[in-house]
């Protein structure tokens, strides 16, 4: 017969995290780089009552459970209050990419039926360019003070962050409810078509701070002072919004700047003793370093993910003091999943076999199984050579995507596929070979290959285009668009990368054309991209 243990029953709910934080560690401190200028600085006893004064505001607002609220903001002391009064309240807190054009923009908002959009200055243009076209948004919120309101906008009832903030009260109790309540969505732009949500529960959110705080995850404790250049709209900014609430760690958010010389400053000033984001943001610090002969003092480790992290950049990382432990992950699993930290073994190895490591993606952390099948689905050997499809199984890995019923992503046994070739070796190290998907990652953003392609094929000179995306020093991948001409036509490379203006996003256009008699296809017509990859292996930009 089953004994039922006798342990009491919490839900793991977010305001918890924030409730912790502001009793045991009231005097931590959250310093934001803010998009008007100054410095911010204040404490998680100062987030915890404007948290609650927020949450009141959402309810004058008439924010109710299980809506969604939207926000198109840096990483700041505001945006995190608004994690916590979202989230805190039943509400479901909607972090927008702004890097995505207007359109995609529209688009996710609207599908998530978003009752109210907060965001910062720097969006302003694009929330008056997009306003009309929301119609379930009833409160636009502008997070900023009444000196920094613009003197007319074309927003109607365009509210004042700060008016909102101040004129309510702080008297709150958080209220309980199921730890399964939804509690934040990011969308995915990963692939074709439209946009994708993952929406993440209260109870994924906290499963996933403590297991990424762990040692051999991003190790976040009451010690660390953390610096998230991963933008907040990015998968909850890697969880840290709530791993360093959990542990009381020191919050040094970076706000608009996160270029070498903004960064340096404040990893010097604040004694940043952590920092995690993409290869791109670690690119721009280090040669600002080398540039002006400079030393970094305080950092002691720097996770990289999102792209894979190159050797060059983890000895130089290195010389500077710090330890680059590489992340794999996705917005599907909130997102972190295997970390490149080494084991006891490994004590005392020689750098080479400690840069072959940290070359890896990771192994996984306990919470997410990893596995690599063929394309029949069966399961491939863990011996470091076997590659195959991964997929993913865990309790903040996501079942099926918002409001959407058809799903070729999960197998019938209930694993999810991820979308990139790997290995795995047998200490579980993964290593990515491949993507299955051709979508091209700058600067740790998306780009659509179909996008390109479609647009570039309707252009009157273009028979067939394919986009690669070819290794770049500072955006990691930058698109490549592989032409064949019709017959008897002729166009140039200017022509054709002109062709983009006004279609797309500025920086999703194409770096250079490359003009060819023929592009490799399979027997049923598909192209080969990994084909097309190896032949242009060796381009240079
Ligand atoms: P996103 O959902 O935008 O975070 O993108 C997830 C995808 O980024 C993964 O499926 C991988 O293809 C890629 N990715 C994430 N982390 C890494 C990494 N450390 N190295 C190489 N690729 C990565």
């Amino acid at each position: 017969m089953m004994l039922r243990g006798q342990m009491m029953e919490m839900p793991l709910l977010i305001s918890d995290l924030l409730v912790h934080a502001e009793t045991w560690h009231a005097d931590s401190e959250i310093v934001s780089r803010t998009v008007e200028g100054p410095i911010h600085r204040y404490t998680y006893r100062d987030l915890g009552k404007r948290s609650r004064q927020l949450a009141n505001a959402l309810k004058s607002l008439e924010i109710k459970m299980g809506d969604c609220v939207g926000t198109l903001a840096w990483n700041g002391y505001r945006h995190l209050e608004l994690y916590y009064a979202v989230s805190g309240s039943g509400a479901i807190c909607h972090t927008v990419n702004p890097r995505l054009f207007p359109e995609q923009i529209s688009y996710i908002i609207n599908h998530a039926e978003d009752q109210a959009l907060f965001f910062d200055l720097s969006f302003l243009p694009v929330v008056e360019q997009i306003a009309s076209e929301l119609t379930s948004v009833r409160h636009f919120v502008l997070m900023t003070d009444r000196a920094n309101m613009p003197k007319d906008s074309s927003i109607p009832n365009l509210r004042c962050y700060e008016d909102l903030v101040n004129s309510h009260s702080d008297q709150l109790d958080w209220p309980e409810f199921d730890e399964k309540t939804a509690s934040s969505l990011c969308y995915t732009s990963g692939t074709t078509g439209h946009p994708k949500g993952v929406l993440y529960s209260h109870r994924s959110t906290v499963l996933h701070a403590f297991a990424s705080s762990l040692p051999d995850s991003l190790d976040i404790s009451a010690q660390s002072a953390v610096m998230p250049v991963v933008p907040m709209f990015h998968v909850s900014g890697w969880g840290l919004p709530y791993s360093c609430v959990m542990n009381g760690a020191k919050l040094v958010l970076p706000g608009p700047k996160m270029d070498g010389v903004n960064l340096y400053e404040l990893i010097e000033e604040e004694g940043v003793t952590m920092a995690a984001g993409v290869p791109t943001i670690w690119m721009m610090l280090l040669q600002h370093c080398q540039r002006n002969h400079l030393k970094i003092h305080s950092l002691k480790r720097v996770v990289i993910g999102g792209s894979a992290a190159p050797e060059s950049m983890v000895d130089q990382l290195a010389e500077h003091g710090a330890e680059v432990r590489q992340l794999w992950g996705m917005t599907e699993l909130s997102p972190c999943g295997t970390t490149s930290t080494p084991k006891f073994k490994h004590n005392g190895c020689d750098i080479a076999t400690l840069r072959h490591l940290q070359g890896k993606q990771g192994r996984p952390i306990y919470g997410v199984k990893i596995r690599i099948v063929d394309d029949e689905n069966q399961p491939l050997p863990h011996d470091g050579k076997a590659f195959g499809n991964l997929q993913v199984k865990g309790s903040w890995v996501l079942s099926q995507y918002f409001r959407r019923e058809l799903d070729d992503n999960h197998t019938a046994d209930g694993w999810f596929n991820t979308g990139d070739v790997v290995n795995i070796d047998t200490d579980g190290y993964m290593k990515i070979t491949d993507r299955t998907k051709d979508v091209i990652k700058s600067g740790g953003e998306w780009i659509s290959s179909i996008d390109l392609e479609n647009i570039l094929v309707g252009h009157p000179a273009v028979a067939e285009a394919a986009a690669i995306g070819i290794i770049h020093p500072k955006w990691d991948e930058r698109p490549l668009m592989v032409v064949v001409l019709k017959e008897g036509m002729s166009a140039t490379r200017d022509e054709l990368i002109g062709f983009y203006e006004g279609k797309i996003a500025k920086w999703w256009t194409p770096d250079d054309v490359a003009f060819v008699d023929e592009l490799p296809h399979t027997a049923t017509g598909k192209l080969q991209k990994m084909k097309l990859r190896e032949q242009f292996s060796s381009y240079k930009w």
